[in-house]
């Protein structure tokens, strides 16, 4: 049976949703028993909202002002100290959760198992390979704990309405001295996030230019939508990288996917292949996006945006 220690992933106080759908992938185990664990310099409110995963049994907090900012080497000792008395440590296969798992792999001396997304067994996984074109399934060793990273967008997020108990917990890791937190330089956007938004508006090389780009914004804002954007774009430096859908930007499950000037590159597919519907405006009608598309609009994006941003409204 199954014990699974999740790692909650946080920012500015708020528990990030990534964390309700690693709960999720943990609840396909049959676990007998899920806890979540927020390390932060004050876990109490972030520790209230993982409470209220339904499924969750115990919220483990660890309070140390050396986890005010989210660095792997930091949090990663003390997780492993967490993790003796778990089947499974978890964490989402996000920036955060790159980042930070293959730390707790190494100190733990196991193999990570990426991108976990679906559970045929306690230690049996599906994961995608060669971006995302094959699914390959992997066995994880039966008698080693097993460190993965949930693909977000492959799970739903588990329920609320849990009443988790929360319990302070030690983790007497020693912590290194060669990393430590210099400064955060982060673009300051009032819109939704783009790997949670449950809208996107993404933009290509079709748009043409950073000062183009606007109309992205301008429908996306209308839409109340997140803005992304091809890695042609991004390289184009129409925007920036964080804004980056694909195999080596973000992978992303919205309801709703508007892709604009954008041709379907299969990198950039990888990054959309659970999204729920597709809308694509490309001039060029044999444009492979129009392949998976659910709604086409073929035409010139500077005539068709405008129009689209009158008819929403
Ligand atoms: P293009 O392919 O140039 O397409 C532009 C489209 O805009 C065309 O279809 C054109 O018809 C249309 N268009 C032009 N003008 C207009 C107009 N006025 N109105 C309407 N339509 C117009 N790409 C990603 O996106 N994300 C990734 O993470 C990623 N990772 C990669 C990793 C690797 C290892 C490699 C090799 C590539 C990766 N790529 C990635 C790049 C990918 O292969 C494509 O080059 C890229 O996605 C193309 O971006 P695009 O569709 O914006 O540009």
């Amino acid at each position: 049976m199954a014990q699974v220690l999740i790692v909650a992933e946080h920012l500015g106080g708020q528990l990030n949703a990534a964390t309700a759908k690693t709960v999720s992938a943990a609840q396909a185990l049959q676990a007998e028993s899920i806890d979540v664990v927020v390390l932060a310099a004050d876990p109490a409110g972030i520790a209230a909202q993982a409470a209220q995963i339904a499924g969750v049994a115990r919220v483990l907090t660890v309070a140390n002002p050396a986890n005010e900012h989210a660095l792997a080497q930091v949090l990663a000792p003390q997780i492993a100290k967490l993790a003796s008395g778990y089947s499974h440590v978890f964490g989402p296969s996000t920036t955060f959760g790159k980042d930070l798992m293959p730390v707790v792999a190494a100190l733990l001396g196991v193999n990570q198992v990426s991108d976990l997304m679906a559970v045929e067994g306690t230690h049996t996984f599906q994961r995608p390979i060669y971006a995302g074109n094959a699914i390959i399934t992997v066995e994880a060793p039966a008698d080693q704990t097993v460190v993965a990273t949930v693909r977000t967008a492959s799970w739903p997020e588990a329920a609320k309405g849990g009443s988790a108990s929360i319990e302070a917990v030690q983790a007497d890791a020693t912590l290194p001295a060669h990393t430590r937190f210099v400064g955060l330089a982060a673009g300051k956007s009032d819109r939704p996030d783009l790997q949670s938004a449950k809208r996107v508006v993404s933009g290509g090389r079709g748009v043409g230019s950073e000062e183009n780009f606007r109309v992205i914004y301008q429908l996306a804002d209308k839409l109340g939508a997140a803005v992304g954007a091809s890695r042609a774009a991004v390289d184009a430096g129409y925007v920036p990288n964080e804004l980056q859908v694909g195999q080596t930007g973000k992978i992303i499950a919205p309801e709703l996917y508007v892709a604009v000037g954008i041709s379907g590159a299969i990198q950039h597919l990888t990054g959309i292949k659970d999204a729920g519907t597709i809308v694509a405006i490309n001039k060029d009608a044999d444009a492979p996006i129009f392949e998976i598309a659910d709604i086409g609009l073929v035409g010139d994006l500077f005539t068709l945006l405008p129009e689209l941003e009158k008819a929403v409204g």
